[in-house]
């Protein structure tokens, strides 16, 4: 027995090494990723769901590993984190992401607007200048309004004055913000109060119960009823059947986002879904 448990723990320890070191053989890959073009965005649609056209965009990070193949955001973004590659990283998702609406909002019928996911470490950073930001889209000619910022709730929570400071930043140039996962947090709604929030996104833990679990339908419904007497919109996240999408129409829901309407898409897809209207 006892030599078992000596045999399971060499196993143990030899899984953690191996952890270990893949873990910082994809911190070392990841350090190469953004110069070597590994990285791309995909773009996953947010309609409206009144009429089912497409108003939104997701701006959604794929790495494109030369010998793992595509890594999963889940996967390297807490790496980016820990080793403060999510700065430039970051810098470089919201770039790319005005290069694509500038091409996708030129037809001037159209209005979309790009959703970038911020992480909490960006608003930390001293390396984050907003005006930067700004110019970039001055340059290009895209409209604040052609993008929007993704954070959750607890970035908010404690926010520092410097944190609050760069919120308003974005909110007083014209881009507007959304809570990401909303009431997955500790929501305390106080700061609904204090900030000038646009959108709130509704977990996706929440919808897909929403036939099953009579409480996320009540949940979801208090939510928008919330939203809308505070002048926010509300967009469900992971809607992946007509049976969601119709109780998110009946309880009042705006936007609509998931596998239903579309998966995340490489640009040259998504470019070909706007032109179908
Ligand atoms: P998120 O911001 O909550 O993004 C939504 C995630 O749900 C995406 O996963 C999307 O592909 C997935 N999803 C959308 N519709 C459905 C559906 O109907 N069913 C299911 N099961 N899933 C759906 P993804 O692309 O793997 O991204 C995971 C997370 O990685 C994101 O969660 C976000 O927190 C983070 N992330 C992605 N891109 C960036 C980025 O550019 N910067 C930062 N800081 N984080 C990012
Ligand atoms: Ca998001
Ligand atoms: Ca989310
Ligand atoms: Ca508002």
């Amino acid at each position: 027995a006892k030599s078992a448990g000596r045999n399971r723990l060499s196993y143990f320890t030899q899984a953690l090494q191996e952890s270990a070191q893949h873990r910082l053989r994809l911190i070392n890959d990841l350090r190469g990723a953004l110069s070597e073009m590994q990285l791309e965005l995909h773009f996953q649609p947010i309609i409206s769901l009144a009429d089912r056209r497409v108003v939104k965009a997701e701006a959604l990070l794929r790495w494109r590993h030369p010998e793992r193949g595509m890594i999963r955001p889940d996967e390297f973004i807490p790496l980016a984190e820990e080793t403060g590659l999510i700065i430039e990283i970051g810098d470089w998702v919201f770039r790319e992401s005005a290069r694509w609406a500038q091409r996708w909002t030129q037809d001037a019928h159209r209005k979309l607007q790009i959703s970038v996911n911020m992480s909490p470490l960006q608003f930390q950073s001293e390396n984050l200048i907003i005006d930067d930001w700004l110019n970039h889209l001055r340059k290009l000619g895209v409209a604040e309004s052609a993008i929007s910022i993704e954070i959750t709730e607890g970035l908010l929570l404690n926010a520092h004055p410097e944190v609050i400071d760069r919120l308003l930043g974005f909110r007083d140039a014209g881009i507007q913000v959304a809570i990401d996962d909303f009431g997955t947090g500790y929501s305390a709604l106080s700061y609904l109060k204090r900030f000038d929030i646009d959108y709130l996104k509704i977990d996706q833990s929440f919808i897909s119960n929403l036939e099953t679990e009579p409480n996320d339908l009540a949940l979801s419904e208090a939510i928008v009823i919330m939203a809308h007497k505070l002048g926010l919109e509300v967009i469900a996240e992971g809607v992946e059947t007509e049976a969601q999408c119709r109780r998110l129409r009946e309880i009042g829901c705006d936007y609509g986002q998931g596998y239903l309407f579309s998966r995340p898409l490489p640009p040259e897809s998504f470019e070909r879904l706007l032109r179908q209207g």
